[in-house]
């Protein structure tokens, strides 16, 4: 049979993603990639057919804003949590074929994890309170990761280039190298994503903005865009990230099911380039990921662009947190004291890229400390990327109650990247009710969040707006205080 003629015989599902970054490219390609992947009938019989359109309210796609377009993000196994170091291995293996999302867009650079206590002659475990670095240890030796361990401090120096000079952050306690990670050009690999999409038939629109959804007698859904346009679907899935509790007030139940469980926080990135010498000297470096302070860095990029950036308390950002409404009464107070991304979008290419400076010291002294001649270096940009937090740092990837064909997947808590080639099988998984029971659950918007779960110290605080500094406030205040 032709693959025509299947169209015609199954069932035929209009699928409508609403944002196009990690979740909803993934689910957008995996929708659509079991569309080809049989033309006989026989053996797909019950499978449907999805048509799929991503809408994306940014005019240019991969949005400026988005959390996964980035120069880089890390690829990584080492994980606390068992699960997510098996399912990253799978994602690993998938961004090595190079199908998915695009060819020479993951380097395997190896990623030297610090922050593990050490065995001290002088008595017991020494060191650094790093209960996550010492499980994801545990969790890569049970895959068999390739990993060095570095038991003692200083020793991690020995995972660096022949010649680079690491600073003290090598010496402040155990270590291990895993060489079955590294990162990944995001932007690259989302452009891949929406090259892929695009040849499997789906169809993205940009400059549209969700205002509301509602769901029709028929089971379909209307969906409303601020341009005052309306777009029909059998089923709406919605990936909008850090913009998801904004959104959800148009969608009735979802806000309640969300209310508490979905927080916006910006985090620090800064960008540097060294010196031709000293992007040759590190070009082979690994990842660092350093869980004791959550600082972490990049090897050179293509064009020479170290990113160093921090995975910390974070900042919410709400315009109206500070008006007095303690009554609650007005509604559209309330709207405003939601956190949300404030971005080049919201304040434009200067002001929407500057950051809290102390934030920005704290990484860079992160950076002196492992690599002091880096120190000395300007810092070329600055943004906060914006973070969908839930308690437990699991995703989110279920129906919404009372909406049998309205689905969320989104709560990518800093670390859903990585699985750009593989999230979207989840997401499939769970609109055809094929999730395993217990993946189900763990990613189920009705879940029981017992003590709050974080990968790092510190609960987010309120953005300062009077703190912000770009590249240009830091570097001329690093020159005042070498010329005193
Ligand atoms: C600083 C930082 C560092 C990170 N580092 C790593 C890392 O090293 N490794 C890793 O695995 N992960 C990392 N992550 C996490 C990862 O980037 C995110 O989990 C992932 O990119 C989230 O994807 P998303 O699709 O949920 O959101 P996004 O990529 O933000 O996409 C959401 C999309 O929705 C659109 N949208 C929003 N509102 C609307 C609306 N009303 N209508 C239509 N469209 C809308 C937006 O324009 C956007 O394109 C990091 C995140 C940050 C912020």
């Amino acid at each position: 049979m032709e693959r025509a003629e299947v169209a015609e015989a199954r069932k035929r599902i209009h699928v409508l993603i609403v944002g196009a970054g990690c979740f909803g490219l993934s689910t957008a390609y995996h929708l659509l990639v079991d569309n080809e992947s049989s033309t006989d009938l026989g053996a797909q019989g019950t499978a449907p057919w999805y048509k799929v359109t991503i809408i994306d309210a940014s005019d240019v796609l991969p949005a400026p804003d988005a959390a996964s377009t980035d120069l880089n993000k890390i690829v990584r196994t080492s994980y606390s949590d068992g699960w997510y170091t098996r399912f990253a291995k799978e994602a690993i293996a998938k961004w090595k074929e190079g199908t998915i999302c695009g060819k020479d867009t993951y380097h395997e650079s190896g990623v030297l994890v610090l922050g593990l206590r050490y065995q001290s002659t002088e008595g017991p475990d020494q060191g650094l309170t790093t209960p996550y670095a010492d499980a994801a240890l545990r969790n890569d030796r049970e895959i068999n990761a390739r990993i060095e361990e570095f038991p003692m401090p200083g020793m991690a120096r020995r995972a660096l280039p022949q010649g680079v000079i690491g600073g003290h952050l090598f010496d402040e306690g155990a270590a291990y190298l895993n060489r079955d990670g590294g990162w990944a050009s995001a932007s690259k690999a989302m452009e891949a994503m929406l090259g892929n999409v695009k040849r499997l038939g789906g169809e993205i629109l940009t400059g549209c903005k969700l205002s509301g959804i509602s769901p029709q007698a028929d089971g379909t859904s209307t969906v409303n865009l601020e341009n005052g346009e309306v777009i029909h679907a059998d089923m709406v899935v919605l990936t909008t990230g850090a913009w998801t509790p904004l959104v959800v007030g148009g969608i009735p139940h979802l806000e309640n099911v969300l209310k508490d469980r979905l927080v916006a926080t910006g985090q620090v990135v800064a960008t540097l380039r060294p010196s031709p010498f000293y992007q040759q000297q590190l070009r082979e470096a690994p990842v660092l990921l350093d869980w004791q302070s959550g600082f972490y860095m990049f090897p050179p990029n293509e064009e020479g662009v170290i990113k160093i950036a921090i995975h910390a308390e974070g900042h919410t950002f709400a315009p109206g947190s500070s008006q007095d409404d303690s009554s609650g009464s007005n509604p559209s107070n309330l709207v405003d004291r939601i956190s949300r991304p404030r971005t080049v979008r919201t304040h434009g290419e200067d002001d929407g890229t500057r950051v809290p400076r102390h934030i920005l010291q704290r990484i860079h002294a992160k950076l002196e400390g492992a690599y002091p001649e880096l120190g000395k270096v300007a810092l070329e940009t600055t943004r906060l990327c914006w973070y969908t937090e839930s308690p437990d740092e699991n995703w989110f990837i279920d129906q919404v109650p009372g909406h049998p064909t309205l689905f969320i997947a989104t709560g990518g808590s800093g670390h859903a990247f990585k699985f750009l080639p593989v999230i979207g099988r989840l997401v499939k998984e769970r609109i055809e009710g094929r999730l395993r029971p217990e993946d189900a659950v763990k990613f189920s918007l009705g879940r029981e969040f017992g003590a709050r779960f974080r990968s790092r110290l510190g609960e987010p605080v309120a953005l300062d707006e009077g703190t912000l500094w770009g590249p240009k406030e830091f570097n001329i205040a690093r020159v005042t205080e070498q010329s005193v």
